[in-house]
């Protein structure tokens, strides 16, 4: 690895918890910056451009998800990882919908946070050697520039949304399971689940097809998985 310094931004409010973060980050070669509210954490981000954000659901002046879609407003590719008390599946998904990549469920180990923070940020790393383009249907896609053109919309693509269209284009035309997804994309077993993909396929949708009600692109593999069909 390079000399540089991977940065981490800490949003959390309980002082033990982002200490105990602070000290495994910092310990395994990260530079750390933590911030104890919501907004302190968003101009943090803005001020120092970290390569991943640990961000707390319950803050004590914004909720995560509020803080989450702030942050992605002008960032749509930065990883973010939601700390979260709650297990239920729910406030997950609503943690994907608001633009996380990932979460873990408090209480967690630090040593699975501190996988998937390397997980992640190697695979941010992982400098395109070509520019990454290709279309489907009407969709011009450049997954190095982590952008989706179709007619006058662009939408930008997360760090995951990346990832997931890369996989399946790199298979096209074969079926590729939910389980495979989630090993290969998120490459722990831990908390992500089939809902995971499952969102996250709805947002590609939502991109990419003319009509992501009736995808002719990104295709269900009922009780399986996904595909990917080129035009
Ligand atoms: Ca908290």
């Amino acid at each position: 690895m390079s000399a540089s310094k991977k940065t981490v931004l800490i949003i959390e409010d309980e002082p033990h918890i982002a200490l105990g973060l602070r000290d495994a980050l910092e310990f395994e070669g990260f530079e750390v910056i933590d911030a104890g509210r919501g907004r302190d954490g968003i101009h943090a981000a803005r001020a120092s451009s970290p390569d991943a954000v640990l961000l707390d659901l319950m803050l004590p002046d914004m909720n995560g998800y509020q803080v989450c879609e702030e942050l992605r407003r002008w960032d749509s590719f930065v990883p973010i990882i939601m700390l979260t008390a709650r297990s239920q599946e729910t406030d997950k998904i609503r943690g994907l919908d608001a633009g996380a990549d990932d979460y873990v469920t408090k209480p967690f180990s630090v040593g699975e946070l501190v996988a998937r923070l390397r997980a992640i940020l190697r695979r941010a790393a992982r400098v395109p050697e070509q520019v990454e383009r290709f279309t489907l249907g009407a969709a011009e896609i450049d997954l190095s520039a982590h952008l989706v053109v179709r007619g006058s919309a662009r939408s930008e693509l997360s760090f995951y949304e990346v990832e997931l269209l890369r996989l399946l284009r790199d298979r096209a035309g074969q079926p590729v399971s939910r389980e495979d997804i989630l090993q290969k994309i998120w490459g722990l077993d831990a908390s992500p689940t089939n809902r995971t993909v499952d969102n996250f396929i709805v947002k590609l949708r939502k991109k990419i097809e003319e009509h992501p009600d009736k995808p002719a692109h990104i295709l269900t593999v009922y009780g399986f998985g996904y595909k990917l069909v080129p035009s």
